[in-house]
């Protein structure tokens, strides 16, 4: 049985702005490789000025339990586990 997973985790500062997560989140979604149609927006963090993933969490249903977009992420900027201070929960149902 799959694990229930309720938030991802994004680390701003291992994020390189590949979108890989948006093409993975928009085959999962849409069977199309699109950014346009994942439930994921690319923005500038305000306080790091990193680019970061904003995940939309109307739009995000966590891939009934298995992320796509956690696996696409090969930088590992999408998790489940925060790790020391520089993390932001941006999913929490
Ligand atoms: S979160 Fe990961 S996959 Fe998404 S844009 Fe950032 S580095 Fe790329
Ligand atoms: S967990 Fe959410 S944001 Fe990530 S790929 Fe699945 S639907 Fe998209």
């Amino acid at each position: 049985m799959k694990k229930k997973i309720d938030q991802l985790i994004i680390n701003v500062r291992r994020c390189r702005g590949c979108r890989s997560c948006q093409l993975a989140c928009s085959f999962e979604k849409t069977h199309v490789f699109n950014p346009a149609k994942s439930a994921i927006r690319l923005d500038r963090d305000a306080e790091t000025g990193h680019t970061a993933p904003v995940i939309l969490p109307l739009e995000c249903d966590f891939c009934n339990g298995d992320p796509a977009c956690l696996k696409a992420c090969t930088y590992e900027a999408i998790s489940q586990k925060p790790e020391g201070e520089e993390y932001k929960v941006l999913v929490c149902l």
